[in-house]
């Protein structure tokens, strides 16, 4: 069911909108302190203040981040389900994602420990599913010239890919 996703991208915390609640009060309330303490002309309560707002509103963002990744790991995930066979081009995955930063996502994702059962090349731009049942048909991947901008890519033999430069349709002829 939930392949390629790992404990990190699936568990729903509990405890994290409460938590951004409590954070965004001390936000508000730091930042309305901080004015009177400036009013006053208290410096150093002025900046503990600013301290105060600072890390509540850093605790806001790295769980809205998380909350963001958890999203973009099952778009993620699905994706590679649809995937063909047990490997994949980026060209070809960053174009079932429509998204052309999927590289950069899908790179954020594995380091970040929500993506697993994946392997990545980053010199072929090849990416491996592992311990998946598809079909172990050996995909080959052949490196053309974008006729467009010349850019070299990778890509399957015999489908049609986009050019990742300059988004040129590159069609593979018969052979
Ligand atoms: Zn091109």
């Amino acid at each position: 069911m939930y392949h390629f996703m790992t404990n990190k991208a699936i568990k729903k915390r509990i405890w994290d909108i409460p938590v951004i609640a409590i954070c965004l009060l001390f936000v508000f309330a730091g930042f309305g302190v901080f004015l009177d303490f400036m009013k006053e002309g208290d410096i150093a309560s002025a900046a503990m203040s600013v301290v105060i707002v600072a890390v509540n509103a850093y605790v806001v963002y790295r769980i809205l981040r998380h909350r963001l990744l958890q999203v973009k790991a099952s778009r993620y995930a699905f994706a590679l389900e649809d995937a063909p066979g047990i490997a994949l081009s980026m060209d070809e995955y960053a174009q079932m994602l429509a998204d052309d930063k999927a590289e950069q996502t899908f790179l954020v994702l594995r380091q970040g420990g929500y993506l697993k059962d994946v392997a990545y090349n980053g010199a072929t731009r090849v990416i491996t599913l592992l311990n998946t049942d598809k079909p172990a048909v050996t995909e080959e991947f052949i490196t053309l010239e974008c006729p467009n901008c010349g850019a070299k890519t990778r890509v399957l033999k015999g489908r049609n890919a986009r050019c990742p430069y300059c988004d040129q349709a590159i069609i593979q002829g018969q052979e």
